[in-house]
């Protein structure tokens, strides 16, 4: 599985955690996650991008397990 939480990604205050199968899957987890709990964020920053610039992004905090 991989994996992603919010810690990894610098929101301290967030306890999410994703995982899935693919990385592809993994960021449409975030995506909704983010939509839902960090608004501003997307609105400013992950709305902007693409799918690919967002896995690029998440790339180094995924963990295998
Ligand atoms: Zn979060």
């Amino acid at each position: 599985m991989k994996k992603i939480s919010c810690k990894h990604m610098g929101m301290e205050d967030c306890s999410w955690k994703g995982e899935a199968e693919s990385e592809d899957e993994l960021v449409q987890k975030l995506k909704e996650h983010h939509k839902e709990a960090h608004p501003d964020y997307w609105k400013d920053v992950m709305s902007k991008m693409t799918d690919e610039e967002i896995k690029e992004m998440i790339e180094p905090n995924i963990k295998e397990e």
